[in-house]
């Protein structure tokens, strides 16, 4: 996880094929490169960027969504709470049961389903269906002593991992899809209205208590074991984070002031860019042919989804203008999106001297066999420079946050406060190398008295927790009797 670029590792021929290809390597690099200053003017940049999305609507390209949730668990929450988690390739529904600070998240049961390609960029009915028939069968398996009493609705979280604008805890309108989702007669809609109603038509009676983004309920499953978490950021399919603000420091807040004095933005960071953004010619053909042209830069840079396909990318080009599978281009190499992140940081990760791993996965997914073993260490490389980008400029994202709430810093005289800041996600989770360069970097960009009082704790699957935990502390039946 190098901050320097230029350091050149192979012996280098100024001619010849191989040296044309070590040459469209070294420019790769040299482009992507993330040295300190250049991630302390990206967390600058993040942090103006926040002041102009908190100041109006569409003041910046950081929405700073108003999440409505101005109260994060206290711990006291308890009953059986049910949440689905809906924002990549999966969704899951949970059923959790909170038996209050005393017991603590007593018992929590999950279902996995992945989502055909097809209801991804289908119907909002088709997807919507789906998704409630998945619920109604998980309900079914409910334990009979968990039956609700008659007259007495379940209640559910919706954890939708996509840009919401929320006009309340319960509803909100998607502004748009990220992520390879694309239905059109979504956008503009209420979600909750969506799902209700393909609830309704199979005959669930389930109320939508919460609707969350994941980094919202990542930040509240985060607090409820620990009340240092401030923020929370995901690193999987896409990106983002949200924080706790103070309500006085959003003038684009209109309503009232909440008791605690808080309110928690979800920050839609995957949109974020800047003049800083160390962009390839690569990254801005991966964004033009992209479902989302122009959008969600930042995450087009950072996110499980598309750093597979910048090495691909990066590896045409090396075959097309180098030669460097031979004199034909390999055809799989023109797929998009079929180099999987997974499978880059399999490559990345490649402990065999002869790096067999690398040339397993380019003969059964690329179709390219008989590589040397300086080819393998070259493909080694470029995985090496994009997770390292990535990870670079997710840290320096981190490192805005920490600026925004003045946290940044050691206060003269003033004791440091315990920072915490939950992180959760596919990429994050897995993908060790991005992980060490990640939390390294933020510990390089920080000065050492403030890197010691911030702490990155990964989250397992809080967001799902954490919309059961939102969905009881806005219960319809709060105060009517203790569940
Ligand atoms: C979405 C966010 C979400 C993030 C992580 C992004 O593409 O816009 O709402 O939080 O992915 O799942
Ligand atoms: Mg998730």
């Amino acid at each position: 996880c190098a901050a320097a670029v230029l350091v050149v590792r192979h012996r280098m021929k100024t001619s010849g094929k191989w040296g044309r290809a070590m040459a469209i390597l070294k420019e790769f690099e040299e482009k992507c490169g993330t040295p300190d200053g250049k991630l302390r003017q990206v967390a600058d940049a993040m942090d103006v960027e926040m002041h102009a999305g908190l100041a109006s609507e569409g003041g910046s390209k950081l929405k700073m969504l108003i999440s409505y949730v101005d109260n994060l668990p206290s711990g006291d929450e308890a009953g059986l709470f049910y949440a689905l988690d809906l924002g990549g390739t999966n969704f899951r529904v949970l059923r959790v049961h909170l038996g209050g600070k005393e017991k603590g998240v007593i018992n929590q049961e999950f279902e996995e389903v992945s989502i055909p390609p097809h209801l991804m960029i289908g119907s909002s009915e088709g997807l919507f269906d789906f998704i409630a028939s998945a619920l109604a069968k998980f309900v079914s398996s409910e334990p009979e002593e968990f039956h609700p009493p008659p007259g007495r609705q379940r209640e559910l979280g919706f954890t939708f991992s996509f840009p919401v604008r929320q006009t309340s805890i319960a509803s909100g309108t998607l502004i748009k899809w990220t992520k390879g989702f694309n239905i059109e007669d979504v956008v503009g809609e209420d979600v909750v209205g969506e799902l209700t109603k393909s609830m309704q038509k199979i005959g669930l009676d389930m109320r939508v208590s919460a609707l969350v983004n994941d980094t919202i309920g990542t930040l509240a499953g985060g607090r409820f074991y620990n009340q240092d978490v401030i923020a929370a950021v995901i690193l999987g399919t896409g990106t983002n984070a949200a924080y706790v603000e103070r309500a006085n420091a959003i003038p684009k807040w209109h309503g009232p002031l909440p008791k605690s004095g808080d309110m928690v933005i979800n920050m839609e960071w995957g949109n974020f860019r800047s003049s800083h953004l160390p962009l390839t010619e690569y990254d801005i053909a991966l964004d033009t042919e992209s479902l989302n042209p122009g959008e969600q830069i930042f995450e087009k840079l950072i996110s499980g989804m598309y750093l597979g396909d910048i090495v691909r990318r990066a590896l045409l080009k090396m075959a097309e203008e180098a030669d460097f599978f031979g004199d034909t281009v390999p055809p799989k190499l023109k797929v998009p999106f079929i180099l999987r992140t997974p499978d880059m940081s399999a490559m990345h990760h490649d402990t065999t001297p002869d790096l067999k791993v690398v040339g397993n996965k380019l003969k059964d997914i690329l179709e390219i066999s008989n590589t040397s073993l300086k080819m393998r260490k070259t493909v080694v490389e470029l995985c090496d420079i994009v997770a390292t980008r990535g990870a670079r400029l997710a840290a320096a994202g981190i490192l805005g946050i920490l600026k925004k709430t003045g946290r940044d810093t050691v206060k003269a005289g003033e004791k440091q406060q315990k920072t915490v800041i939950a992180l959760d996600g596919g990429l994050y989770e897995h993908y060790t190398k991005f992980r060490a360069c990640l939390e390294s970097t933020l510990n390089e960009l920080l000065e050492e008295e403030v890197a010691k009082s911030i702490v990155i704790e990964h989250s397992n699957d809080g967001s799902g927790i954490g919309a059961a935990l939102l969905a009881a502390s806005h219960s319809q039946y709060l105060g009517v009797d203790e569940s």
